[in-house]
């Protein structure tokens, strides 16, 4: 039996001739362009057990290479999986930027120069010693007069990744483009600063990657040491690799040749991180003797997912013209949602994940971070577990979090100077920076409000009077109200949302943003009744978020942003938040508009990486209004729509009260009353289980495994809940 056979037996997947061919090409550089789901990584993972199999060469002696420290655990599960009889002695699958910087290191100390690594988990501890973002927010500030906000230090350290990892030259660096003010400017001092800094020299990720090409230049014999520590090495998903990245693998391979490189042109979705996707088309040029070789045939998806995704990415003209197909029997139809409203979505993907069973095989796939909160406080209110690969918990620690935390602070204890100080710009009081100085140099006065004592000892304006007294006013109606309740006085009556409005227009902030992040906070608070419950919850999200970018827990439904569910594959795919604006976003669209079509070829790439993702199902979500404004559907959705006719698609209508009860369990317990102490019931996820504490809407319900603390009231609106059948 030769090998191929042997694994069609062991590993359970038998390779077609072409997989074949690519996982048997032992010698000089091979390409293989192809399709998702084609079975590029799969391939990859069997050419490796094929080189140690068969040819019998040392697992040591092989390099796989990854871009992201996801996908190196992604592919050494599944390698272990797929497999196990060699998963002992498996290569290590690891990192760019892990080999990257055995390279600098051993550079480093070679010529005993003294470094530290101002970035990444070491470099962000609070040492009191400059780190990445620390230094780069003083030189912003330098430069501009004031600190950055946190989209414009994005964008700032994006763009100093862009320009390190295309190699761009001091010379050409006015040909980068970059919206930050001054960009240049700091680019150039931050660099002068690390190579400056007292404790050695500073660097950062990206400066792992130029440093170690730069010293395989400029180190002969470090360069032969490496060259010779592997005889093959291979990278995965290879659209996405940057210049400096190729340049490193291919100075590693100089000798031996022995290159073998995966890559789909129509994934690549890093061209903001500098991804070199043109690389694939000069690597025959780069490599004559390289055999180049197509996978087209998809073995993931339904044949129903497969067409569409196929007709969908030939919008684009940027591209390798490639035809995905499948023997894969048609499916339901891609299914097309459109909410009456934003504050649905995230009751309705999960009532549907719920009811169609089995959320471990589900992924719920957005473009932005920011998607997640929302998700995140439904399943956990709903009591599903949850996994967050790529979790980013800043959202509460975002200011207006901060301010609205701090404007409830301030209604149980009006007193606070202190308090009064982070927030006095912010609402209709008109307390001048002045004033706000002269009444923290005041004695405290255990008795008085702030605002009594600004009226009482601080001269104020004539039309301040009457506005502190409404203020004043405001926070005394807050006094323990419920966290929603005050949430809506702080942006309405306390005018809030105007100091938004100035701030945006003033610092350059994006409106949609820190509106959303108000309309997030109203929904986590909306079924509580204090606000300390209130921040408590948000201290609890904040830890279960923590906590979730961990293993995934059996059962656990995966959210993730659409980058990082690139390579993977869930049974059912729901892709959320698919309105203009989001996909594409608003810039897409604006450069689109202007004859540059890039950015909305990219963003069209990430959305046929999220559709691809789906095996048997797939859900495209939308609604009409955000935030009491009208919104448009994606226009990618409008694609889909117009490519699949037939699409049914749940419309709701606009102005509708309630969110759509999906094919409701008819043996679900919709009576809250049914819910005492003692029943027995059955969850849609944990099975069986008997109440053993109410409290308000909280219920402990016993399950085999364990007891979990459940809202009384989703169950009942989700349906999660079914009398136990009777044992008899
Ligand atoms: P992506 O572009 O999304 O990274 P890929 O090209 O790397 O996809 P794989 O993840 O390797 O594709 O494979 C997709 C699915 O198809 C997997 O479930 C894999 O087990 C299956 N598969 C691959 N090749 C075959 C085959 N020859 N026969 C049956 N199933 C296969
Ligand atoms: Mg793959």
């Amino acid at each position: 039996m030769n090998f191929f056979e042997r694994m069609a037996r062991e590993a359970g997947v038998a390779l077609n001739e072409q997989q074949r061919r690519a996982a048997s090409h032992i010698d000089g550089p091979l390409l293989l362009l192809a399709s998702p789901g084609s079975g590029k990584t799969t391939t990859m993972l069997l050419r490796i057990a094929y080189l140690m199999e068969v040819k019998k060469v040392p697992a040591a002696r092989i390099k796989a290479v990854t871009f992201s420290k996801a996908s190196a655990e992604d592919m050494k599960a599944r390698f272990s999986k797929l497999l196990p009889a060699l998963a002992a002695g498996a290569p290590d699958f690891s990192t760019i930027h892990s080999l990257a910087f055995e390279i600098v290191r051993e550079h480093f100390r070679r010529r005993g120069i003294s470094y530290r690594i101002i970035e990444g988990r070491s470099g962000e501890e609070d040492d009191g010693r400059p780190n990445k973002s620390k230094i780069l927010r003083e030189l912003y500030r330098r430069a501009n007069g004031d600190y950055p906000p946190d989209d414009r230090m994005e964008e700032l350290t994006r763009y100093i990744g862009f320009v390190k990892n295309k190699l761009i030259p001091p010379e050409r660096l006015p040909s980068v483009k970059c919206d930050v003010p001054k960009a240049e400017t700091i680019y150039r001092e931050y660099e002068h600063y690390k190579r400056t800094a007292e404790d050695g020299l500073l660097i950062d990720f990206d400066d792992m990657l130029t440093e170690a090409d730069a010293a395989l230049s400029a180190e002969p014999a470090l360069l032969a040491k490496y060259q010779s520590r592997f005889d093959y090495a291979m990278t995965d998903e290879s659209q996405d690799t940057s210049l400096v990245q190729h340049e490193i693998v291919e100075k590693l391979v100089r000798k031996h040749g022995n290159l073998w490189v995966v890559a789909d042109d129509d994934q690549s979705i890093y061209n903001w991180r500098a991804a070199e996707p043109e690389y694939l088309l000069g690597f025959k040029e780069k490599h004559p003797q390289a055999v180049v070789m197509l996978l087209e045939q998809n073995y993931r998806s339904t044949s129903t997912i497969v067409d569409v995704a196929n007709r969908f990415i030939k919008r684009n003209r940027e591209r390798y013209d490639k035809n995905m197909f499948t023997g894969n029997p048609s499916g339901d139809p891609i299914a097309i949602t459109v909410l009456p409203d934003y504050r649905y979505q995230a009751k309705y993907a999960i009532e549907k994940i719920v009811d169609e069973g089995e959320p471990g095989d589900a992924a719920i796939l957005y473009r932005n971070n920011s998607s997640s909160i929302l998700l995140m406080n439904a399943l956990e209110r709903a009591g599903i577990p949850f996994y967050m690969k790529d979790g980013d918990a800043r959202f509460f620690s975002h200011w207006v979090v901060e301010d609205v935390l701090n404007f409830m602070r301030l209604t149980y204890n009006d007193r606070r100077a202190d308090i009064l100080e982070k927030i006095h710009l912010k609402f209709g009081g008109y307390i001048s920076r002045k004033q706000m100085e002269q009444l923290l140099e005041l004695k405290e006065d255990p008795d008085d409000s702030v605002f009594d004592r600004l009226v009482k000892h601080i001269p104020l304006r004539d039309y301040q009077g009457k506005a502190l007294a409404a203020c004043q006013q405001a926070f005394r109606g807050m006094q323990g109200a419920p966290p929603l309740a005050a949430i809506r006085i702080i942006r309405g009556r306390l005018g809030y949302d105007k100091a938004i409005d100035k701030s945006c227009e003033r610092m350059g902030y994006r409106k949609e943003t820190l509106l959303g992040i108000l309309s997030a906070l109203e929904e986590i608070a909306e079924p509580l009744e204090t606000m300390e419950q209130f921040a408590a919850r948000l201290k609890f999200l904040e830890g279960r978020m923590r906590q979730s970018r961990g293993a995934k827990q059996d059962g656990a439904v995966t959210l993730s942003t659409l980058h990082s569910a690139k390579g993977l594959e869930f049974s059912r795919v729901y892709i959320v938040d698919l309105i203009e604006g989001v996909l594409p976003s608003a810039d897409d669209v604006r450069k689109w508009e202007k004859g540059d079509a890039g950015d909305m070829e990219e963003a069209a790439r990430l959305f046929y990486v999220g559709m691809t993702r789906a095996k048997r199902r797939l859900e495209l979500l939308s609604y009409a209004s955000k935030e009491g404004e009208p919104v448009r559907l994606s226009r990618f959705v409008d694609d889909v729509r117009r490519l699949q006719p037939a699409a049914p698609r749940l419309a709701v209508e606009e102005g509708a009260k309630a969110p759509p009860v999906v094919r409701a369990n008819p043996n679900a317990i919709r009576d809250p009353a049914r819910l005492v102490v003692g029943a027995k019931v059955r969850h849609a996820v944990f099975g069986d289980g008997e109440i053993i504490l109410t409290l308000g809407d909280s219920m402990d319900v016993r399950f085999r495994e364990e007891t979990k603390r459940l809202s009384a009231n989703i169950c009942v609106q989700m349906g999660l809940l079914e009398p136990m059948a009777s044992p008899e």
